[in-house]
């Protein structure tokens, strides 16, 4: 199905009031259950991304439906300057019982992007609360994607999503992310791995550590870099230099938590304990929007103390937003529904590492879980990058999309050249659904290079 405008009675592209990025219009949705979508068409999808890697969970569970429905029935607002809720207080406890360590006082906001901003912030506070004003920095890494708003936008390393606003934010000192596979050297990955670890201490170092406040990291890349996941080593050094240096280690898990990758956090496969955690996305499973920020009682007691947290949205700890997380949470526990996503992924990185065979412009396979990508490029070898002219990111996800496969893809290197394809479908699907994304994946990859001559 190609993207065209809906048509009006008259056959001409009806105009909309409604607009986002750009020019282009998707048929109107109809329905959507399990791990397929249909329009009002009647045309069906697989939902190979799970939208932006959100529907953990698939569309239309009957038990988050009616955990829905019954909580739409008692109450959809409270202002929580007027009243607490049970389904917040509850889901609460719930997200502290899956965290690792000390990770046990929940915060509720409606997104990925509240979630991280809301880590910042709290971070600074602490720092205010416990004697140490002059941290403020908070290195990220480069490539990386924290959201669009203008706090989390300073800590992004994405071009085209930051160049327009750089004079109006304030832009975090960033460190390259571990993109060890482009390295050509004669080190070992956990070596690799460990040297990307230490530019963290030199950067800590040029910026002053007095004014360093935290690093931000996603502990497996999301859109910006592709899954991207760092060799072993690098996870534990990180934190060992955050430590060292007394600064905060926030885990922006927006993408990759609530056992996206296999484990409930993509932390728990090295046993990393952040200090402040960010979720969204699968963590209610599309069904309301949804995030927290989850903080230990040793950052947000002070922060208390000291007067409070002079942060927050109107809409956090909805209780219907809440009710859906609830019941997605107990569904994804109760059937198992991380290790399936443990077993399907490790399926699916092989599925993914087979194409490389007929597709020699395949230049990297990667993820973790249901967190997996493919790099498009000129010559595995050098992993030189696809002319940009044939925005391979996009014409492939086109095709997939006219052989009613969605998949999500973006430009890998900042944003401004190489190409990756995320397959990450939700935590739900089958093997035998896993045969049919991959008979449309790889009849949308031929026709890709049957027309860019690859
Ligand atoms: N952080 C990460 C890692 C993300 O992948 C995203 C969204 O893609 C965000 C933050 C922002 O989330 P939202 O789009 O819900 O604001």
């Amino acid at each position: 199905m190609t993207a065209t405008a809906p048509k009006s009675a008259t056959g001409k592209p009806r105009p909309s009031h409604l607009f986002y990025q750009g020019r282009q219009r998707r048929p109107l949705i109809d329905r959507a259950e399990g791990i397929y979508m249909w329009d009002v068409h009647g045309r069906r999808y697989l939902d190979g991304s799970s939208g932006a890697m959100v529907t953990n969970l698939g569309h239309s569970n009957p038990r988050v439906l009616a955990a829905m429905r019954e909580q739409m029935d008692k109450a959809t607002f409270a202002y929580r300057l007027h009243f607490e809720n049970e389904p917040a207080e509850a889901l609460a406890a719930e997200v502290a019982r899956e965290m690792p360590g000390d990770l046990d006082r929940v915060f509720f906001v409606s997104g990925g992007s509240e979630a991280t901003e809301s880590c910042l912030k709290m971070a600074r506070n602490w720092a205010l609360a416990t004697g140490q004003p002059k941290r403020w920095k908070i290195i990220s890494r480069y490539p990386s994607y924290h959201g669009s708003t203008m706090g989390a936008l300073g800590v992004t390393g994405y071009d085209p999503l930051t160049e327009p606003y750089a004079p109006m934010m304030v832009e975090m000192p960033k460190i390259p992310a571990p993109t060890c596979y482009l390295d050509r050297d004669n080190h070992s990955m956990e070596e690799r791995g460990r040297r990307y670890a230490d530019m963290l201490t030199e950067r800590i170092e040029r910026e002053g550590p007095e004014s360093v406040l935290a690093f931000i990291m996603e502990p497996v890349g999301g859109a910006s870099t592709g899954a991207l996941v760092a060799p072993d080593s690098y996870y534990g050094r990180v934190r060992e230099i955050c430590d060292r240096y007394g600064i905060l280690l926030i885990y922006d898990e927006v993408m990759s938590g609530a056992g996206r990758t296999g484990r409930f956090l993509g932390a728990d496969h090295w046993g990393i304990v952040p200090d402040l955690v960010a979720l969204s996305k699968g963590f209610a499973s599309g069904y309301a929007p949804l995030g927290a920020m989850v903080a230990p009682p040793r950052l947000v007691e002070p922060v208390l103390d000291a007067g409070g947290f002079p942060h927050g949205h109107t809409y956090a700890g909805n209780p219907l937003a809440c009710a859906a997380g609830r019941a997605v949470l107990r569904e994804i526990l109760e059937n198992d529904l991380i290790a399936n996503a443990a077993a399907r992924g490790d399926s699916l990185l092989t599925r993914l590492e087979g194409l490389k065979a007929r597709f020699p412009f395949i230049g990297d396979v990667r993820g973790k879980g249901l967190l997996t990508a493919i790099e498009l490029v000129a010559d595995a070898e050098t992993m030189q990058v696809l002319p940009p002219e044939l925005n391979a990111y996009a014409r492939v996800v086109e095709l997939a999309y006219e052989r009613g496969l969605i998949v999500y893809s973006r430009r890998t290197r900042g944003g401004r050249e190489g190409d990756h394809i995320m397959v990450c479908p939700p935590l739900i699907v089958t093997e035998e659904q896993l045969d049919e994304l991959f008979e449309s994946f790889t009849d949308a990859l031929a026709a890709f290079a049957r027309e860019a001559g690859l």
